[in-house]
């Protein structure tokens, strides 16, 4: 029996949810799953629709997307995966999808702005966007740029990515992140109602503005902060 068995079944279960949720069709969207301090991942095979996705087709790859285990190739975004595995060790999960609204957002090459408090609820600032990625990164390894484009971004912007977990790579889609891949799904479906939200407030009213920031404090540290008291202890 594979060493993999358990990391494949919950990475499947994972990538299922993305239809589910309603963030994909045909075979758009993969997910990855990393046990913690683990130097492999699993991952999506590339093209197989989640209809005919089974647990045993879910690839094992290591940090350089090498193939560990399984007859399909992995997910042609596997690197861009692997490049943030590879820089953040808390990570266990990724997802890229290419979700309606969230979509909308990165093709605007627009950061979403914090408007109300479903988003503060996840974050304390506006959901990033990265720059639009130059001829030279593109032309080059193009996947594993695109990590490096989502690295640049997180860098620049000075975003840790416990605080942050998704952005939006410009002129592409939504990646997320998680310590686990059921939490980077669940980041997935947040982001794209996010925007949704984000989207008709500015339909609403174009001067809608920042919320205040009394309001983002309470919303984020009551969930997030040290002294939180939101959901069951
Ligand atoms: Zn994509």
């Amino acid at each position: 029996m594979s060493r993999y068995k358990e990391l494949k079944e919950r990475c499947y279960r994972s990538n299922m949810e993305i239809p589910e949720k309603g963030l994909a069709i045909y075979t758009f969207g993969n997910v990855s799953a990393r046990n913690p301090g683990e130097d492999v991942f699993a991952i999506k095979p590339s093209g197989v629709s989640y209809d005919e996705l089974k647990p045993d087709d879910i690839v094992i790859v290591d940090m350089e997307g090498h193939s560990v285990e399984g007859d399909l190739r992995p997910s042609s975004d596997t690197m861009t995966h692997a490049v943030l595995y590879r820089t953040y060790a808390g990570l266990g999960g990724i997802v890229h999808t290419h979700s309606t609204y969230a979509v909308a957002w990165a093709q605007a090459k627009r950061a979403v702005p914090i408007y109300g408090t479903t988003h503060a609820d996840h974050l304390a600032g506006n959901i990033p966007v990265t720059e639009v990625m130059s001829d030279q990164m593109i032309k080059g390894d193009y996947e594993e740029q695109t990590g490096y484009q989502i690295l640049n971004a997180l860098k620049d912007q000075k975003l840790s990515v416990e605080e942050v977990q998704m952005i939006l790579v410009a002129s592409h889609g939504p990646f997320t992140w998680g310590s686990t891949p059921e939490k980077a799904v669940y980041n997935a479906a947040v982001l794209e109602e996010l925007c949704r939200m984000a989207l008709f407030t500015e339909q609403i009213n174009p001067d809608a503005g920042r919320m205040k920031q009394a309001l983002i404090d309470k919303h984020y540290m009551r969930k997030h902060g040290k002294d939180a008291y939101y959901g069951q202890s």
